[in-house]
């Protein structure tokens, strides 16, 4: 029986050598990458939703 992890470890598409992990802030959750500060990616959870 196999059971994937809830949220598995995706690679930062900025560096490609972090990962993109949850982080929370005073804001709300969003994610970064685990490479921060080298890298400054910055990713919303998804709540608010753009479309041109
Ligand atoms: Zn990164």
């Amino acid at each position: 029986m196999l059971v994937s992890p809830v949220s598995p470890a995706e690679l930062c598409p900025l560096c490609s050598q972090g990962f993109v992990v949850p982080k929370h802030s005073r804001y709300g959750p969003f994610y970064s990458c685990s490479a921060f500060p080298r890298c400054t990616y910055k990713r919303g959870s998804g709540q608010r939703r753009t479309r041109s």
